[in-house]
């Protein structure tokens, strides 16, 4: 196994006993939460409920939830599932339309919608440079095989978020450019927010629902005592926690990014899964870990990939002038953490 391969299996180890990347809830409760977990889009998924709906079962629940999963990795989102829709998208001959599904029309649509409010920081074209340096579905190995500047520099003359074009009306998608679009940065919120969707629907008041560190909170727990999870220490180690919020009954969407998890290490520099599409590189700079509350997890998902590439600076400015939800973790010496709160997420910061 090379060493790139082991730090892989190691931090696969690392996420399915944490399972969750970056978020813990805290204080478990044991009576009145139905809980039901499993694994997609490469990660784990963890929901609970307070009230349970009387018109179905736990088990019709439990189907109907790994039906909705499923349907949305492999056969919509997946890049490691050769027939999924995005899949065959990624495969279309370049300016033939090509007929998307709602789902992968709304999750292209708001990816565009967050390229532009980056100034492209998020761009779902970067797809060819995230498999380039060994973070998609190949398992490639930068560590023995660097990537050339040859290598990035032709990759990145496709990437773009402009040349992938969406015709709302027609539902079409059309590749205007040699790109292969990876949704790693947006899908798991997406998925988060249907299954909101599907709770809602069935008159669910009260619940917690994750996807690889992607949530949306509603309600309380039982005893009307607030959700109250928790920011985790930007750490590869056994998990800690570095900060608290609560919601206080409000519906909120939280998603988070960092370079501590998904990440490789050569000569001690570390490389992570986020690329800047500007030069075709994985960032590399102070911000450790960064959170997003917003209605949406999609777009909180979304962001929080895109504050990662901005860095600390540009995505403070972003935030700040957007008004959003943001906590910031940044270490100056490589040390001791830093953090940078917006005054809107302020106000879910506990105060006892
Ligand atoms: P996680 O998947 O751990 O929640 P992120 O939400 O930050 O982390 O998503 C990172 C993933 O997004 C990468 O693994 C890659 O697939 C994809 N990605 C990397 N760089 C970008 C970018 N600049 N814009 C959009 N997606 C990106
Ligand atoms: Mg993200």
């Amino acid at each position: 196994m090379s060493d790139f391969l082991r730090k892989h299996a190691y931090l696969i180890i690392i996420s399915l006993v944490l399972l969750s990347g970056g978020i813990l809830l805290l204080a478990r409760t044991s009576g009145g939460i139905q809980q039901l977990s499993g694994y997609t889009m490469g990660t784990t998924y963890h929901i609970q409920i307070v009230d349970m709906p009387t018109a179905l079962s736990s088990e019709e629940i439990a189907t109907d939830v790994s039906a909705l999963l499923l349907a949305l990795d492999i056969r919509i989102f997946s890049t490691y599932a050769a027939d999924s829709e995005l899949s065959r998208f990624n495969k279309q001959p370049l300016n033939q339309p090509f007929a998307a599904s709602s789902e992968l029309l709304a999750v292209l649509t708001l990816a565009r919608e967050i390229a532009e409010l980056s100034d492209g920081a998020f761009d779902v074209t970067v797809g060819g440079l995230v498999n380039l340096w060994g973070f998609g579905p190949s398992l490639q190995v930068p560590g023995d095989e660097f990537p050339q500047q040859r290598e990035i520099d032709s990759l990145l003359q496709s990437v773009g978020y402009e040349l992938l074009k969406i015709d709302q009306a027609r539902a079409e998608i059309t590749r205007g450019a040699e790109f292969y679009v990876d949704l790693s940065g947006i899908a798991k919120g997406y998925a988060v927010d249907q299954l909101a969707a599907y709770f809602d629907g069935l008159g669910v008041e009260n619940y917690f629902l994750e996807i690889g560190g992607e949530l949306k909170i509603k309600g309380e727990k039982p005893g009307a005592i607030s959700w109250v999870p928790a920011i985790e220490t930007p750490l590869d180690s056994t998990p800690q926690i570095y900060e608290v919020f609560s919601t206080n009954g409000a519906e909120i969407a939280v998603a988070g990014s960092g370079d501590y998890r998904n990440y490789f290490e050569v000569d001690g520099l570390r490389y992570s899964h986020e690329i800047d599409p500007r030069n075709g590189r994985p960032v590399s700079h102070s911000l450790a870990a960064v959170y997003v509350i917003d209605d949406s997890a999609a777009r909180a998902d979304a962001l929080a990939t895109a504050y990662m590439v901005l860095g600390l600076e540009a995505a403070r400015e972003l935030a700040q002038a957007t008004a959003q939800a943001a906590y910031f973790i940044y270490t100056s010496d490589g040390v001791e953490f830093r953090d940078y709160v917006t005054p809107e997420f302020t106000d879910y910061l506990r105060t006892d």
